[in-house]
């Protein structure tokens, strides 16, 4: 406890962070609390699982110290469970300070969102669509924000949602703090973090390669035709409280989700063409346990932290390196141990160059034979709860 006393946090952070069985800073949270309690503007990377949250939760909510009347801090994420998850960091870090956090995400009814909006408010989590929905209705009042942060700053300023999140930075006063967090953050990146903040202090918090010991990477060769077979096989073999498994489309992502159920597995799947209480009700299963395979879109690709997924999957390769290393990154977090198997088909080989670059290393060749198995005990459907 006494290194986060030392980076400057005060009493309140110091219990509730006790209470959340946090004992010392990690890595990131090292280097970043105590620059941004000087007020320094900074782009930050660190490897996925390593506490980028309460890198920059902590120092914000130090500074804020006081509940106030209108907005203080604003975070900007990329979707709406990573929101969900985040105001929830917020609240837990803050529950002794009084402060209030209240999220913004599209999806659901904005009554209730406006509603928390007319009262006092001190930070947003928020992701940036309806964020500005909020703004076009004047529901929000974004004057008074001196700290703004973009997790996962380079999703943020892609092609997608930089015409968004540009719209909301002009909202923010000039002098605002701009912190902004990724695990992946390359010169591209940095260049056009420029936008948001001018030289901000850069801060790379990485293992020596992205295989680093947590995330065992593993790759099979395979054709369209049996990645079913060999799915079904894997999940027998890893007997394991939670798997993750990425596909390309929505579609294939309901595809695979039913060939599993089939089988007996018991699955779901998760993606952009379901509701949002579908979305929040199967990821609300999948933590608790209720559901062991999660058949994703990238939509679920950055910033969850599920600490029981012990397997990643990618059923399809995942069209940027990036999304490869966010995938991979949903285990093996917080100094657990994880594994990700990779599929690679031929007519996805020409995306595993760009992987090797980031991951620093040539994938495997070959793959495992497939034999005919029966799923494990604990993947077959449980009956109905
Ligand atoms: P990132 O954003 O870097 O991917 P998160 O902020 O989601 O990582 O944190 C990953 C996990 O590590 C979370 O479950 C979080 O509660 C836990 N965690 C973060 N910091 C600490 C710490 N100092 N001590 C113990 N657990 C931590
Ligand atoms: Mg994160």
């Amino acid at each position: 406890m006494q290194k986060f006393v030392e980076l400057g946090l005060s009493k309140p952070i110091i219990s509730a962070l006790q209470d959340a069985g946090y004992t010392e800073p990690t890595a990131i949270q090292d280097q970043a609390i105590a620059l941004i309690l000087a007020g320094n503007n900074i782009l930050a990377s660190a490897q996925t699982g390593s506490g980028k949250t309460a890198a920059f939760a902590l120092p914000i909510i130090e500074c804020l110290q006081e509940p106030g009347t209108k907005p203080r801090a604003l975070v900007l994420v990329p979707t709406r469970e990573l929101a969900v998850q985040v105001s929830t960091q917020f609240k837990l870090f803050a529950k002794n300070m009084g402060l209030r956090t209240v999220t913004l995400y599209g999806g659901v009814g904005m009554d209730q969102q406006l509603r928390a909006l007319r009262g006092k408010v001190d930070i947003i989590v928020a992701t940036p669509g309806r964020l500005n929905d909020c703004l076009e209705r004047r529901a929000v009042d974004l004057g008074a924000v001196e700290l703004l942060v973009l997790d996962e700053a380079d999703r943020l300023m892609d092609l997608g949602f930089m015409p968004q999140v540009r719209r909301i930075v002009s909202k923010v006063n000039k002098d605002r703090q701009t912190l902004m967090f990724s695990a992946t953050i390359d010169d591209k990146i940095t260049r056009i973090a420029n936008e948001f903040s001018e030289k901000p202090i850069i801060i790379k918090v990485h293992a020596e390669r992205v295989d680093s010991i947590a995330i065992e990477q593993k790759f099979m060769h395979v054709t369209e035709f049996n990645k079913d077979a060999l799915l079904l096989k894997l999940l027998g073999d890893f007997a394991s409280e939670a798997v993750l498994v990425f596909t390309r489309t929505k579609r294939k992502a309901g595809w695979v989700s039913d060939r599993l159920q089939d089988a007996s597995v018991v699955a779901e799947e998760i993606h952009g063409d379901l509701s949002q209480s579908q979305r929040e009700r199967t990821l609300k299963k999948f933590r608790s346990g209720q559901v062991t395979v999660l058949v994703a879109t990238d939509v679920a690709a950055r910033g969850l932290d599920i600490p029981t997924i012990s397997h990643v999957v990618n059923y399809d390769l995942p069209d940027t390196p990036e999304d490869y290393v966010h995938r991979i990154g949903r285990t093996g977090r917080a100094g657990k141990t994880g594994t990700a198997i990779s599929f690679i088909s031929e007519e996805q080989r020409h995306l595993v160059r760009d992987i090797e670059k980031v991951v620093g290393f040539q994938l495997e060749t070959g793959g495992a034979p497939i034999r005919k198995a029966a799923p494990a005990r604990r993947f077959r459907r449980s009956g109905r709860r």
